[in-house]
């Protein structure tokens, strides 16, 4: 069935827009995009007046795998996430898969988590089992013994460069997507976080060896040590990034390093972190403005961004938070244009999907989030004015009742076809 979408205001995902646009969707794929109203060749009109649609977000940092539970910090034995017994965990997860959908994720990068369990969740959103984001699977990321990460699985540490392409290959072996190598400290090493962990040619190796298998790469980077090692090992992502410094912007600009920024997390653990008592909530209150400043700084210097909320990655960041990521980028900065690309063309270009996802045009799938209003003059539209989502041509979300006619949710019915027959 081939369907227009009508007279909405389109941002493209590259940094364009069209006013009063058509939208041409023939099944999972969008058939064309222009200005005006035609339509002729279409079983079914949707009108769209007053609204805009976006391209399905794209979020390069989440966390949905469950497991998460107490953190503990500090000096004594730390107990960390990820204990959560499995069955839990994977039920956990898929409930965050789908709320973030919900939010208008139509594609999320897993970045770190236990048992594979990103890889059966990718396999299930693929074949309509479950609602969730077309998802990039991680796996447990690489850790260096005593490293941040280390708690993902035992198995997930790697010390020297033989062991990190040992790693990286048995992670090639379990089908993830990405290669995460922790380039630096976390939140258990309280004030410090510049410190540098996994040295310069593990880094390289492991980036060096996924690239020859084709898989994209990721690094947890923190200040500008662990940043450079990583560059110039030729990472893809930095993830954070939230001590970099000019040297650090210039190699990322040099090398087309994409920064994951993951503010909204820096704002919730701050905002919301004190009434958790998260140890480290006080501590980021302190490096805030100077965190938002090197955003700023990275921003001018020209290093290209693409969207990572951190949701699930703490108990401050809640699930379905995720687009608010998109809000503190233009309070520090950004245009709301930029913002928009960033969690959508930019970030497919980031990992590779811009050929098949990230932005409005012909052949691409049809994934759209459509605003109530209009998220150039106010990013917080996105959050809080979402009204449908749409992926791969199917409606999972659809406040306003306007979708109607589009293909319904894509969870598949129950199977009929086993009964017994006497
Ligand atoms: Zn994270």
């Amino acid at each position: 069935m081939v369907t227009a979408l009508t007279g909405a205001h389109v941002v493209v995902g590259d940094g364009t827009d069209i006013d009063d646009a058509t939208i041409v969707l023939d099944a999972d794929r969008i058939v064309s995009v222009d200005s005006g109203r035609p339509v002729s060749g279409v079983d079914h009109v949707v009108d769209l007046e007053g609204r805009t649609v976006v391209p399905g977000l794209i979020d390069l940092h989440t966390h949905m795998v469950g497991g998460d539970n107490a953190v503990g910090h500090g000096d004594e034995a730390t107990t960390f996430k990820m204990s959560d017994p499995l069955p839990k965990a994977v039920i956990d997860s898929v409930e965050a898969a789908r709320v973030t959908l919900l939010a208008g994720v139509t594609t999320a990068r897993e970045i770190g988590s236990r048992d594979y369990i990103d890889v059966y969740l990718r396999a299930a959103q693929a074949s309509g089992q479950i609602e969730a984001p077309r998802i990039l699977a991680t796996g447990p990321g690489i850790a260096m013994t005593g490293g941040h990460g280390e708690f993902w699985q035992p198995e997930a540490t790697a010390d020297g460069v033989d062991a990190i392409i040992r790693r990286v290959r048995d992670l090639v072996h379990h089908k993830v997507d990405v290669i995460k190598v922790v380039s630096a400290d976390g939140p258990e090493t309280l004030a410090k976080w510049t410190t540098a962990q996994s040295t310069p040619e593990e880094l390289a190796a492991a980036f060096g060896e996924a690239r020859r298998l084709g898989r994209r790469t990721a690094t947890h980077a923190m200040g500008n040590e662990a940043i450079t090692n990583a560059v110039n090992g030729g990472v893809d992502t930095i993830e954070h990034g939230w001590y970099l410094t000019e040297e650090s912007c210039t190699a990322m600009v040099e090398a087309g390093t994409y920064l994951v920024p993951t503010l909204g997390n820096v704002v919730d653990i701050i905002h919301k972190g004190p009434a958790l008592e998260m140890p480290w909530a006080s501590m980021m209150a302190e490096h805030e403005p100077a965190i938002f400043d090197r955003f700023s700084m990275a921003l001018e210097a020209g290093v290209k961004m693409a969207m990572g909320s951190d949701c699930g990655g703490n108990e401050a960041r809640q699930h379905g938070n995720n687009v608010d990521e998109l809000i503190a980028y233009v309070r520090f900065g950004m245009s709301a244009m930029d913002a928009i690309t960033s969690g959508t063309l930019s970030a497919a270009q980031a990992v590779w999907l811009d050929d098949d996802v990230g932005s409005l045009h012909a052949g691409k799938a049809a994934d759209l989030v459509i605003v109530d209003g209009d998220p150039l003059s106010d990013i917080g539209l996105l959050v809080s004015g979402v009204a449908g989502v749409v992926q791969a041509g199917r409606v999972v979300r659809d406040d306003l009742g306007v979708l109607e006619g589009l293909r319904p949710r894509s969870v598949s019915p129950p199977s009929t076809t086993t009964a017994i027959r006497v």
